[in-house]
């Protein structure tokens, strides 16, 4: 859905006039705690209980049937909840979308009722295809399926009309004034002077009515013209700046909307068009973030001037109620930074001698979906679980306070998921050939091994044992360490899986100094102090495994310099490395068989894996017949290093 008033999506497009942010902040900020302490005093009491103590791995509570939403519910039990997601199709849609649509399908189908997918397409300059089919496609991988498919559009004719009756009522005036006089009219930069109307707020109805069809019509240029409501300007009581007449309409030059063609020349904002989108579509429950608080005196207002307000005991009628955004710290978010990354930039900066350097930043990933990034694209991509999404924001709970979470605290719910569902599978992502040079033919054999040691994952797969087998590259060292427990000279080290331990004899090296192979003899009856995961050599499949770090070396790359192009220092270049040379047991081509590599479309149905001692991997879809590409998911445990 569009921003509020204060940004530029509802306020005409190149004079924005909304009041300061920092005015705007404040007034939040007094609404909010005003909210609150009336919010308190309707609030049922909860009994206050001994506070228990939950199992770490209890399931989380249901926060449709507890706390926030429930009272939600309550305040307006309808018998059909209808809720609805609004998401404004200029972009993909991220981490905190998961929550948003968690929310609104949930407490629909909670409540057995429905929800809309409406797509907030009120501004013609921003909208792709590309977004409202990658919008849809998230949802369903989410397990959501919309009622109906709407959008703000649908109802412009609808809205165009509301906009007259407004006038007719004396509730919007056509406004010529800048952006500037706005301001001042708003109480100047800090909205702290006296607010005054302008001339046009009081011209006659139907000189009104005929500037506005002069603007439907094509007279006025961008912000030469705009409809603006007539709320409590001048209303000294009035501290909200969403009453300060807030702008309706306004002109769009780049005026060519993809469903309505050329047809509309003026757009509606976010704050005339969403709450008569959702009273036509008899929402209930409209649910949105904190930064819509304000924005509900304005909500309850347009609809009650145009009777479309039923009191909120009654059945119909909608309600709009503000939970707290889901923010993720250590990544970037923003549609347009992403952008950035995705498409690369041009940066202009003022050096020293005052002359202006332009600096050419390539794509720093490869697409929305690259995994790296924390899109619901990207996140599918790289293996994540619809499921796993869904557990971590019900366990994070839904309420009206901001959740401000950094990766680690996701991954760890994502683990937790992973951990209960995947198959264990042995992968070497640096491989060095062992062989066993006592390897005798009747240890040639194939060992059943179960998919999940503990039992939890049904299944099992065959390993091969032969002569020569694949270790990593770090569990072994040329110079032995009694601290040290993997595979040195002379030092033995169990194979998972593998009947006897190995003691390594001898190495080679290349002319570089790196290792190429070990020799090693079975060292049956003796005890090793660890084991490793190995794959057969005769038998093992070539991969490519990617793994993944934090794209930016910085923890709040927020916070990085995104006017001058200073951000694209700290990316971190270890952000993908790459095992070009990997191995993983036979066993993955059983998995692929039982599946698709297609992450597209509604499927969940990836190939996921455990990687003993190694890290989640999934098969990415840029596995072709000869070689097959893994995605890093996660670590195996949160590594404090970082
Ligand atoms: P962004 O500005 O972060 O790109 P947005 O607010 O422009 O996101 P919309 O398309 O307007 O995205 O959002 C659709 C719905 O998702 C809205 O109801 C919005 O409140 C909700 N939403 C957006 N971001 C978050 C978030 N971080 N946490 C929870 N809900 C969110
Ligand atoms: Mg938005």
């Amino acid at each position: 859905m569009a921003e509020p008033t204060e940004a530029p999506a509802s306020a005409p497009p190149d004079e924005e006039k909304g009041p300061s942010k920092r005015a705007l902040e404040k007034a939040a900020k007094k609404a909010a705690a005003k909210a609150k302490k009336a919010e308190h005093a309707l609030r049922p009491k909860e009994p206050s209980k001994p506070a228990e103590k939950k199992p770490a791995n209890a399931e989380p509570a249901n926060v449709f049937s507890e706390g926030w939403l429930k009272r939600v519910y309550e305040e307006k039990p309808a018998k059909e909840v209808r809720s609805r997601f609004p998401p404004e199709p200029n972009g993909y849609l991220h981490i905190g979308h998961c929550k948003a649509i968690a929310v609104n399908f949930g407490f629909a189908r909670h409540h057995e009722g429905v929800c809309f997918l409406r797509y907030d397409d009120t501004n013609p300059e921003k909208e792709e295809e590309q977004y409202f089919t990658s919008i849809l496609d998230i949802i369903k991988w989410l397990g959501f399926e919309p009622y109906k498919i709407t959008y703000s559009s649908d109802n412009f004719d609808k809205l165009y009309e509301l906009a007259e009756q407004l006038i007719e009522k004396d509730g919007a005036y056509v406004c010529h004034c800048s952006r500037e006089e706005v301001n001042m009219q708003r109480g100047g930069p800090d909205n702290r002077g006296a607010r005054y109307a302008c001339e046009h707020r009081t011209r006659p109805i139907a000189e009104s009515i005929a500037e506005f069809r002069a603007m439907r019509n094509g007279k006025y240029k961008a912000g030469e013209a705009y409809l603006r409501m007539k709320q409590s300007l001048t209303d000294p009581n009035e501290g909200n700046p969403q009453m300060w007449d807030l702008p309706a309409y306004r002109v769009i030059e780049k005026n060519h909307h993809h469903r309505t063609g050329e047809k509309w020349r003026i757009y509606p904002t976010y704050d005339f068009t969403h709450c008569i989108c959702d009273a036509l579509e008899g929402i209930t429950h409209s649910l949105c973030t904190t930064e819509f608080q304000q924005s509900r005196i304005s909500y309850d207002w347009l609809l009650e001037q145009l009777d479309m307000k039923v009191p909120k005991s009654e059945e119909k009628g909608p309600m709009q109620r503000e939970y707290g955004r889901l923010n993720l710290g250590g990544t970037i978010l923003s549609k347009r930074r992403i952008l950035m990354l995705v498409e690369g930039t041009t940066a202009e900066k003022k050096n020293a001698e005052g002359t202006v350097e332009k600096r050419t930043i390539p794509p720093s990933v490869r697409g929305w979906d690259d995994p790296r990034l924390y899109t619901l694209v990207a996140l599918r991509r790289r293996g994540i679980p619809a499921k796993a999404l869904l557990n971590f924001v019900e366990e994070l709970g839904v309420n009206d306070a901001l959740t401000e979470i950094q990766p680690p605290r996701l991954e760890s719910s994502i683990r937790k998921h992973l951990e209960r569902t995947v198959a264990r599978q042995m992968l070497v992502l640096d491989p060095i050939k062992v062989i066993i040079e006592d390897f005798a033919a009747e240890d040639d054999q194939e060992i059943t091994v179960p998919y999940d040691p503990k039992g939890t994952i049904p299944g099992e797969r065959k390993v091969k044992l032969g002569k020569e087998a694949y270790i990593d590259r770090t569990d072994f060292r040329e110079e032995d360490d009694p601290n040290y427990f993997r595979l040195a000279p002379n030092k033995v080290v169990g194979l998972y899986n593998v009947p006897f331990p190995i003691r390594a004899t001898s190495y080679s090296k290349d002319e570089n100094g790196r290792v190429t192979e070990i020799k090693a003899v079975k060292a049956s009856g003796e005890k090793p102090k660890t084991y490793i995961q190995w794959v057969d050599a005769a038998t093992a499949v070539p991969v490519k495994a990617r793994q993944y770090n934090f794209l930016f070396k910085s923890e709040s790359p927020n916070a990085l310099d995104w006017k001058t192009g200073g951000w694209a220092d700290d990316l971190n270049p270890e952000s993908e490395v790459i095992f070009e040379n990997a191995v993983i047991e036979a066993g993955i081509k059983g998995l692929l068989k039982e599946h698709t590599l297609n992450p597209s479309g509604s499927s969940d149905d990836l190939i996921r894996f455990q990687a003993l001692r190694t890290a989640y991997f999934c098969v990415d879809v840029d596995s072709t017949e000869d070689k097959i590409v893994l995605n890093q998911i996660v670590t195996l445990r949160e590594d404090k290093a970082k």
